[in-house]
């Protein structure tokens, strides 16, 4: 069990490590799914008041920045991330020498990296919501992971956001760029580049982190035995799969390994 701290809605929720139905749930996707994100922190991360919390009316850096806890919680602060070197697409960069380039990283570091700021000349509104522009009739309230899922099925996404996320929807211009970059102070894109230098050749290299995938594809690696660990232990001691799916990882494992071994010496 660990307690985080939501950075947007600054939400105290209190997390706990994958048990067995998760692993199942990771299991069973037969590949990365955005929605195992969403569920995966729905069923391990929960307020530490004992409330409810719909995780579709959160913005996307706190459902991120929970997910990168949950990360550090099970399998520690540091993310080794490595790339070849080779010019990535859109950036400048040498001939690429294919020399690996270690991009690791510490998630506490990540997080400070990129942690929301009230930028000036924006203030909370009466409903704690919506935001106000100085010098500007409008209001604005940060798109939750429920309007991006919205607006992803229409035609014209950005026209969707506004007439959901800002009052009037019609702001100019002017007044949307400031919206948008307020947006981005007050709930920063988790989604980012790591950048790095090549030891061999001195090129900067870039790849892109994606917290969601990165994270969930992390933990479904680590769940891929759930069923044959089930398949080992049920067979050998006839516990029924509820039994087997409550113990904790370690445990499940520990036998699992045991069974192997005793039959590995025939
Ligand atoms: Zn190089």
């Amino acid at each position: 069990m660990a307690t985080f701290r939501l950075p947007v809605n600054g939400i105290d929720v209190v997390l706990r490590p994958p048990a067995g139905q998760d692993d199942v749930l990771l299991a069973e996707a037969d590949r990365y799914e955005p929605g195992l994100a969403q569920a995966l922190v729905e069923a391990l991360a929960r307020p530490a008041d004992g409330s409810a919390l719909d995780w579709a009316e959160v913005t996307l850096t706190d459902l991120d920045a929970a997910l990168l806890a949950i990360r550090r919680m099970v399998l520690g602060d540091h993310i080794s991330s490595s790339a070849r070197c080779a010019p990535a697409e859109g950036f400048a960069a040498g001939p690429g020498c294919g020399a690996p380039i270690d991009l690791g990283f510490a998630i506490g570091d990540y997080l400070a990296q990129h942690r929301p700021k009230q930028p000036r000349g924006v203030a909370r509104c009466d409903d704690p919501a919506w935001f106000a522009l100085d010098g500007a009739d409008v209001r604005f309230r940060l798109p939750t992971h429920r309007d991006l899922a919205a607006i992803a099925a229409v035609p014209d996404p950005e026209r969707e956001l506004a007439r959901r996320c800002i009052r009037p929807p019609d702001a100019d211009a002017r007044v949307r760029r400031r919206i948008e970059r307020a947006m981005e102070a007050l709930a920063p894109n988790l989604y980012g580049t790591l950048e790095g230098v090549c030891p061999a050749c001195g090129a900067t290299v870039h790849i892109a982190f994606d917290p969601q995938r990165y994270v969930v594809e992390e933990l479904r690696q680590r769940a891929a035995f759930v069923f044959e660990e089930v398949h080992l232990i049920a067979g050998l001691y006839r516990w029924s799969e509820a039994t087997i799916l409550a113990m904790p990882r370690t445990r499940r494992a520990r036998y699992a390994e045991l069974i192997h071994d005793a039959r590995s010496r025939g």
